[in-house]
C-alpha cells in the first residue's frame, strides 16, 4: 500500500525545505516545489517533510485519509 502526496502549488511559498528534507520525493522548479511521484512509500520522511513545510502545502494521503501534516 502506497501513499498519495501532493504540493498545492496556490499554498507553496517556494522555501525550498522539502527539496532539501527529502530532495527523493521533492523538487524546487522556479517558485513552487512539485513531487517527483504522486505516489510514496509509507515513512516518516514525507510526513517529516509536511510537518515541516511552513506553508502547510504538502498533504499526504492514506487513501481518503490524511495522514500528513500530523495535526
Ligand atoms: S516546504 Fe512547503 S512551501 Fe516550501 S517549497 Fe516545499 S511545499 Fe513549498
Amino acid at each position: 500500500m502506497t501513499w498519495s502526496v501532493e504540493v498545492d502549488e496556490h499554498t507553496c511559498i517556494g522555501s525550498g525545505m522539502c527539496a532539501a528534507l527529502a530532495p527523493e520525493l521533492f523538487t524546487l522548479d522556479a517558485a513552487t516545489a512539485s513531487v517527483v511521484s504522486s505516489s510514496v512509500e509509507p515513512g516518516e520522511l514525507v510526513l517529516d517533510a509536511a510537518d515541516s513545510c511552513p506553508a502547510s502545502a504538502i498533504v499526504v494521503t492514506d487513501g481518503s485519509e490524511v495522514v500528513g501534516p500530523r495535526p
